[in-house]
């Protein structure tokens, strides 16, 4: 059994992804921040869809919702609790529900942080992971809502998944999390020929998503609070993973590189 991943670019910076499930050709769509690129990439493929599945109340992960519901009749999940403030939910969702897309399913992560109410969704049979605004490549979403503790252990959550899990982000913000990433790292050999690549594919109008779950590790420093290069650089040796993440968050909000 296999799902089948395609990138659809929204707005100016996010990421949609269509997900057919190839056995029974079921189709969702995680994130439509605008309907118009969905639909055209439906009638492409002269296909309909089935989900809509919401990682969070943004508006630019959520604004084409009634539009797609309207065209396609497609149904939508996403977090209960944050029911009052998404589109009209046809299946509320929470940590550890399972969620089938034809023959595939996807496991629930609650990963708040960026939004109380974040979900994440982990299809782990194909190894593919959509963690929108929790988990950027090179980066992490901003806490708008939630504590570095909170973020940092939704981080953690998603760290701990098989290093080979393909991770399917909200947005391109790669370039610019690689250039705060060695400002903080610069000795990291990994992150510097990622960086070194994610330029090449930038440069090419490629996206550099997917990454994975072991990249990130070793290239992401929002998941290397441990790093003692990292801490040393902070001066922050004897400071606990969280209170590191913490700093690093602080940095990042002001960075500009
Ligand atoms: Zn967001």
């Amino acid at each position: 059994m296999s799902l089948a991943v395609e990138i659809v670019p929204l707005l100016s910076d996010n990421y949609g992804y269509l997900l057919t499930d190839s056995q029974t050709g079921a189709a969702a769509f995680v994130d439509p921040a605008e309907a118009g690129p969905v639909l055209d990439r439906l009638r492409a493929k002269g296909v309909g869809l089935d989900w809509i599945l919401l990682t969070h109340h943004h508006g630019d992960h959520v604004a084409g919702t009634a539009e797609l519901v309207a065209a396609t009749g497609a149904r939508v999940a996403g977090a209960g609790a944050d029911a009052h403030r998404l589109p009209p939910l046809d299946r509320a969702l929470a940590e550890d529900d399972r969620f089938e897309l034809g023959r595939s399913t996807a496991r629930v992560l609650a990963t708040p942080g960026h939004t109380t109410g974040h979900l994440s969704f982990l299809f782990e049979a194909s190894g593919d992971l959509f963690c929108a605004d929790t988990l950027f490549v090179l980066g992490c979403g901003r806490l708008i809502e939630g504590d570095a503790p909170t973020m940092w252990a939704s981080l953690q959550k998603l760290a701990g998944l098989p290093e080979a899990t393909r991770v399917w982000c909200g947005h391109e913000y790669t370039q610019a999390n690689a250039r705060f990433a060695l400002s903080v790292d610069p000795d990291n050999a990994a992150l510097r020929a990622r960086a070194a690549e994610v330029d090449r594919l930038r440069a090419e109008g490629r996206p550099t998503v997917p990454s994975t779950i072991g990249a990130e590790r070793a290239t992401n420093p929002f998941l290397r609070a441990a790093d003692p290069s990292i801490r040393r650089r902070l001066g922050l040796e004897r400071a606990s993973d969280a209170e590191v993440f913490a700093a690093l968050r602080r940095a990042k909000d002001v960075f500009r590189g």
